[in-house]
């Protein structure tokens, strides 16, 4: 448009947009930078809005499109997310749709015809659609107000989902719809993801809006991943002081399943989440996140685009993030209700370099490594967390946050200046586009040189120590770069050059307090106690531990192994739990059972353990998923919705006898299964009531005794089934 036009053209008034922000959203203003946002488009320019997710990006255009005469067209990259969009502003009574691929031939062209009689305010487009020609040619003729590009790190391959369709879209609607004002939105903000968007947009002279990318209530944190690490996961979740939701990421399908199932069975409700699960189950699993049926999804990093859970408090990577950009939006995914949260890395060498195997097979393997290679300094430095993650956002912080690992605990610091100075002067001698790692390389090939006669001036001063460690230099080139000694430069091929303050500080140095590197030791590791059949159980306690099921047995009524199963009885003199959660790790025992009838159980455990002087480990018992299989999980949850037990043998293809195993070892880890749904098709009311009696007064659980008893006129399916049932209500 001409700036004859743009000049003269009415604008909203700011009264204008507040009213629709508050009439057709109903909200009661605008956050930070929306309402200056909102101005901008409506001026129709170019505009650039980094915010991070859960900033508000959508409304940035879609108050525009409604103040606007003509359409909009929104870019997105999953049909999903278009869909709830699209929903959620019909419910507010805007005409908004979707073109995709799906859509009959009826639909599309009544859509169409809406959308040439000017009746539809914006429109939600995938890439590749875009790219269709032949049926989007009707556009020529719609009134198009303005283009919004959403996720728009999808056009980067630097960004964390490429998407190649994404490129094309400067090409493609300049062809059929002319130059039109571009607003491009993304949740990533590393400048080179930016540059590239910008530049593939062709919009460089865009204004950019960048909101901060600090989450000041997420807590992050780094541990060396134990040899044992399920049994460290379990433990972490634990010891939380409140057991809220939490995602917990894996790089890996059978790890998510593994690791889903391991929660499970130790109490923690979970359900995996990864692309080769039906889109059925995968729906039906978020769903239940969602609505507090289960408290973990244990996902690959497919979990979570779009999901908008607010109070997720744990967000766990297990395995290494490939990227610090999908770990900073991975963790992004805690704490979204403003309430502090836990991010917690496990960091392992043994992962980084099974990444970098898969790397190398990779298209674009050195790119792939160069991501990789900046977790590993993220994982390694010092340097406040929240400063390493929003310098990588192209943000200044000013640290400590006080609260990372990194500003909790001490760290070892050493007067830096003529190791900062050698590697400033490095950077200043080779102007060429150099990399941290060419700086390292160049310096070592130095230290090698000097020692063999050559003279550099600033290598005289610097100790023998640093001269021989290998691994000194990167962590300084990190410091210089975090502490803006240096910058990169993006539009240079990604070099590094001297800041001012670089330049300052070559001419007179000063002192400069650097921060050694972490090491992170596998030997962190405490053995934990589950090699329990080892350790003999205590026979005293014992003796007195069944004499309390007795008491507690006659006084409810109900048999002493509806209380609490000899096995439970034994591992409790094992392990001397003196607390309900550690009660509830007991073999046999849930939170519920050990809420249930554990308090008499403890205190005398406690007063035994006073008396005798014995030593008790606080850590946590973590139930090992010994002979679990890969079924419980998927049983769990199908009973759950109260699926018949024939097609769920069917669908693991699995005898019933086998299933009811199954549920029968689920049942006594100590976990609730309500199987009356199934029972009522197969027992009258009054046969359950007979076998129930049976069980309430029987001094044993044998099935085969149970079945003599009510004089063979059960099956033994029927009985174990019963005896789950009963167990279900009574005891756990
Ligand atoms: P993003 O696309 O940046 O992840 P959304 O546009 O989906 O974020 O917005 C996140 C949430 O914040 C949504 O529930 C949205 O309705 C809400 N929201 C956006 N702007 C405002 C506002 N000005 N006042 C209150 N809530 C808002
Ligand atoms: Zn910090």
């Amino acid at each position: 448009m001409l700036d004859w036009a743009r000049q003269h053209m009415e604008i909203p008034s700011e009264a204008v947009i507040l009213t629709k922000l508050r009439e057709v959203f109903g909200y009661e203003s605008f956050r930070e930078e929306q309402k200056a946002i909102i101005q901008h488009v409506l001026m129709r320019k170019d505009a650039f809005v980094m915010m991070p997710t859960g900033g508000g990006k959508s409304l940035c255009y879609q108050i525009p499109a409604l103040l606007q005469d003509g359409l909009a067209i929104v870019i997105s990259p999953l049909i999903a997310l278009m869909k709830d969009q699209v929903d959620q502003l019909q419910k507010l009574g805007i005409y908004a749709t979707l073109l995709n691929s799906t859509l009959s031939a009826k639909t599309f062209k009544a859509v169409r015809e809406d959308m040439l009689a000017n009746k539809v305010k914006i429109l939600y487009l995938g890439p590749e659609t875009l790219a269709n020609r032949d049926k989007l040619d009707f556009l020529r003729h719609v009134n198009v107000s303005f283009i919004a590009v959403d996720e728009a790190h999808c056009i980067s391959d630097w960004g964390h989902d490429f998407r190649p369709e994404y490129r094309k879209i400067r090409q493609v609607t300049q062809e059929y719809l002319g130059r039109l004002p571009m607003i491009a939105l993304t949740a990533t903000a590393t400048p080179r993801v930016q540059l590239d968007i910008l530049r593939s947009l062709e919009i460089t002279e865009a204004t950019i809006f960048k909101s901060s990318f600090n989450r000041p209530n997420l807590y992050y944190e780094i541990r060396a991943k134990e040899p044992e690490p399920e049994k460290q996961l379990i433990r972490f979740i634990k010891k939380q002081p409140e057991q809220g939701a939490g995602i917990v990421y894996c790089q890996s399908r059978r790890e998510v399943e593994h690791i889903a199932n391991l929660l499970n069975i130790n109490g923690i409700a979970a359900a995996p989440y990864h692309a080769a699960l039906t889109p059925r189950v995968r729906v039906q699993n978020q769903e239940d996140f969602l609505n507090r049926k289960i408290d973990f999804i244990v996902g690959t990093i497919a979990f979570g685009m779009g999901i908008d859970k607010p109070d997720v408090r744990l967000v766990i990577h297990y395995d290494i993030p490939k990227a610090l950009e999908s770990y900073y939006q991975e963790t992004g995914r805690a704490g979204r209700d403003g309430l502090p949260s836990t991010c917690l890395m496990l960091f392992s060498l043994r992962d980084i370099q099974r990444l970098e195997r898969i790397n190398r097979h990779n298209e674009e393997s050195e790119k792939a490594q160069e991501l990789l290679d900046e977790v590993n300094d993220y994982a390694f430095l010092g340097v406040c967390r929240r400063k390493q993650l929003l310098h990588y956002f192209g943000e200044t912080y000013e640290a400590p946050c006080n609260y990372c690992d990194n500003c909790l605990e001490t760290h070892e610091h050493y007067e830096g200046a003529h190791e900062l100075k050698a590697v400033l002067d490095v950077v200043k001698k080779n102007p060429a586009a150099y990399r941290p790692a060419h700086i390292v390389q160049t310096l070592q090939k130095n230290i090698d040189l000097s020692q063999a006669g050559h003279t550099y001036e600033y290598l005289a001063v610097i100790s023998q120590d640093s001269k021989e460690y290998k691994g000194h230099w990167k962590p300084i080139v990190k410091q210089a770069l975090l502490s803006g000694f240096l910058y990169t430069d993006v539009e240079q091929g990604q070099g590094l050059q001297l800041t001012a303050k670089g330049q300052k500080f070559l001419k007179r140095s000063h002192s400069v307090k650097l921060i050694r590197n972490h090491v992170y030791t596998s030997s962190v590791a405490s053995p934990l106690k589950i090699e329990k059949l080892e350790k003999v159980c205590d026979e005293g306690l014992l003796d007195q531990l069944q004499k309390l099921r007795a008491d507690i047995a006659s006084e409810k009524g109900i048999p002493p192994y509806a209380v609490m199963q000899d096995a439970s009885l034994e591992e409790m003199t094992i392990y001397y739990p003196t607390t309900l959660e550690d009660l509830a790790q007991i073999s046999g025992l849930s939170m519920s059972k050990a809420t249930k009838f554990g308090l008499p159980f403890l205190q005398h455990i406690e007063a035994y353990v006073v008396e005798k002087n014995i030593m008790i480990s606080t850590d946590v018992l973590v139930k090992a998923p010994a002979n679990a299989s890969r079924n419980k999980v998927y049983i769990i949850q199908h009973i759950d919705r109260k699926v018949s037990l024939e097609e769920i043998a069917a669908s693991k293809m699995m005898s019933m006898e086998e299933l009811i195993e199954e549920i029968e070892h689920i049942c006594s880890a100590g976990l609730k299964l309500n199987l009356n749904y199934y029972i009522d098709t197969i027992l009258t009311q009054d046969q359950q009531q007979e076998v129930y009696t049976y069980f309430m007064h029987a001094e044993q659980d044998d099935i085969r005794q149970a079945h003599n008893a009510l004089g063979n006129r059960y099956e033994i399916e029927e009985l174990r089934l019963m005896r789950v049932k009963f167990l279900s209500e009574i005891a756990n």
